[in-house]
């Protein structure tokens, strides 16, 4: 089967052909519909040799959805099921992955992986192995390019968001700064399980213009000014909470810049920025920071039920796996409205 492999660290991604797996045990063998494009994948391939823990090659591709083709003898699911990979795979052993929490494995630091397509074969190929029912959500009738997006784009920013929501009642104000894959999914989780207005940033007037038809109140260019901008659209006072999307040393300045004071800022971006915390300081009284990583898998559950009750759209543009590196190089250059989403051809 075709699959686009990581074959060296620093270089593009290649096509190769390799064998279909074969499902043992409680194993389960997925036919691939769709895979989204992460700007992770960019980070991953990007990567240092050393930087990340990961054994070459393995296939890339970690939001993926697909149909159920084959399944080892001690797996009990059923074959022709449609459904989505719960991306972030732990230990399975552990207090955190027995209750679907992964995403927080306690021996992420003595595995060479850190989920589908980061570390293991992921989505970017005609077939996927998955080593476990429990990372396999129904999707139903959901279609495959908008269920796949759902386990990390959508997932991630449900699970940022859920850190915040106690914070974020009626009259409460959110920034949230990158308006791309991850971005546009959390203003509209934001819209729909918050009481928070939404204000959106970006470096890019068609992410504003995503961020207006997802469901924000307004939108803004990343300028000198744009800290004034956003402190004024909550009359002076700074708002609720921050999601940072980008993480970078500049978006992280802006945070705490327009914070008032008990606000929060989650950062998901891995910009690679600093903040330096130090007290007392510039950093607003009872400042609260999160890292979000990815979310558990009974959120991923959530998150489809969401989009299957129609409250979140995944703005899509579909390219067939064939044409990844030209995907690729459209979200490296900032080019791609929502998600990119590869499908096999
Ligand atoms: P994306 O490329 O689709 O979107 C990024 C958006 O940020 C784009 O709209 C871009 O124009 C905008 N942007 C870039 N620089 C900016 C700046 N200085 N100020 C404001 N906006 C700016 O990327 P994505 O797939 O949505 O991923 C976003 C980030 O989240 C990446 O760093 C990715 O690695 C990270 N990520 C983290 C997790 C996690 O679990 N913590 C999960 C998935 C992705
Ligand atoms: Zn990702
Ligand atoms: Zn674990």
């Amino acid at each position: 089967m075709r699959a686009l492999r990581l074959t060296a660290w620093g270089e593009p991604p290649a096509p190769a052909e390799v064998e279909r797996p074969v499902p043992r045990g409680g194993e389960i063998l997925v036919r691939v519909e769709a895979t989204g494009l992460c700007h992770s994948d960019l980070h991953v391939m990007g990567a240092v040799p050393g930087a990340l823990p990961y054994r070459l090659p393995f296939t890339l591709g970690h939001e993926v959805a697909g149909r159920i083709a084959a399944l080892g003898p001690d797996a009990d699911v059923r074959v022709g099921d449609r459904v989505v990979l719960y991306g972030p795979w732990g230990c399975g052993a552990c207090d955190r992955c027995a209750a679907g929490r992964d995403n927080y494995c306690d021996r992420r630091d003595t595995l060479t992986w850190h989920g589908a397509g980061l570390g293991r074969d992921g989505g970017m190929a005609e077939y996927v192995l998955v080593p476990s029912a429990r990372h396999l959500v129904p999707i139903d009738g959901l279609s495959a390019d908008q269920a796949a997006p759902l386990s990390d784009a959508g997932l991630t920013s449900y699970h940022a968001v859920a850190g915040l929501r106690h914070a974020l009642g009626e009259d409460t104000t959110t920034v949230v700064i990158g308006v791309g894959g991850l971005g546009h999914l959390a203003v509209q989780i934001l819209r729909a399980t918050t009481g928070s207005r939404v204000l959106a940033v970006d470096v890019r007037e068609d992410a504003l213009a995503l961020a207006e038809r997802s469901g924000a109140d307004f939108g803004t260019l990343v300028r000198a000014d744009t800290a004034r901008v956003l402190r004024a659209r909550t009359g002076g006072a700074g708002v609720d909470a921050v999601l940072d999307f980008v993480g970078t040393t500049q978006t992280l300045e802006l945070a705490v810049g327009i914070l008032r004071p008990g606000g929060e800022l989650a950062v998901v971006g891995s910009g690679g920025g600093r903040l330096t915390v130090y007290k007392p300081g510039v950093l607003p009284p009872g400042f609260r920071l999160s890292l979000p990583f990815w979310g558990t898998r009974p959120e991923l559950a959530e998150v489809v039920a969401l989009a299957g009750s129609g409250a979140i759209h995944v703005e899509t543009e579909r390219f067939p796996l064939s044409a990844a590196p030209e995907a690729i190089d459209r979200l490296r250059r900032g080019r791609v409205r929502g998600r990119a989403v590869l499908v096999p051809d």
